[in-house]
């Protein structure tokens, strides 16, 4: 299967690659496209956003390598996230994810909804125990619905993917990861999906779904 993955973490936050360095990475992989998400409240922004987004056009320019700059909101006041998810596309962020409400972190509750019902989000990241009235309002307002290859944040994916089919919700595949170990491979992306319960129907729509994340982005931003 093609490698679509929206949420990686570098050296801007707390990744242990540079961010070109991981692009680098995520070519020799074989990846079709990367999206670099690093953790952010509102202080770092627009510096992450930019600094990661120079990186992104230099592999554009000199790789012909699709790659883009986004951010993950993460462990920000639930209130908070509507007006940050429109400050970070303002200040040039390709896309948004937000950190859900993992089973393994003490996130604050309701940050699942406030993602969800957020048309300024892209994907809504492990959401842990995605309730119902969240995944009606992803399925609403397009926001991407995560099956995650990281352990600890995998503990929901069975869930995830429950709650999700029953309302529509549509689900992408991340690996977020945050050393050169953790990114995907065709065969490693696949057993994730087949362990989180989907069948080969609906993991050529995560697939595409992955296609439909690139898309956006290249409607957002040209280098
Ligand atoms: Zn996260
Ligand atoms: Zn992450």
């Amino acid at each position: 299967m093609a490698l679509y993955d929206f949420h990686t973490h570098t050296t801007l936050s707390d990744g242990v690659l540079s961010p070109v360095e991981l692009i680098r990475r995520a070519i020799v992989r074989g990846y079709t496209a990367l999206g670099m998400s690093d953790h952010c409240g509102r202080g770092g922004l627009t510096r992450i956003i930019g600094e990661a987004t120079a990186d992104c056009a230099l592999a554009a320019e000199y790789w012909d390598f699709p790659v883009f700059a986004g951010v993950e909101l993460t462990h920000v006041p639930t209130r908070s996230i509507p007006r940050l998810a429109a400050e970070a596309k303002a200040a040039g962020a390709a896309y948004v994810v937000v950190h859900g409400e993992s089973p393994v972190e003490p996130v604050e509750p309701g940050t699942n909804l406030a993602a969800a019902s957020c048309p300024d989000v892209d994907i809504l990241a492990h959401p842990g125990l995605l309730d119902d009235e969240t995944a009606l309002a992803a399925a609403a307002n397009g926001v991407f619905v995560e099956v995650t290859a990281r352990p600890g944040h995998n503990t929901g994916n069975g869930r995830v993917v429950t709650v999700a089919r029953r309302h529509g919700a549509r689900l992408i595949l991340s690996s977020d990861s945050h050393a050169p170990g953790d990114l995907l491979t065709p065969d490693f992306a696949h057993t994730v999906l087949l362990g989180a319960g989907l069948s080969d129907d609906e993991i050529a729509q995560v697939e595409a779904h992955g296609r439909e994340m690139l898309e956006r982005c290249k409607a957002r931003v040209q280098y």
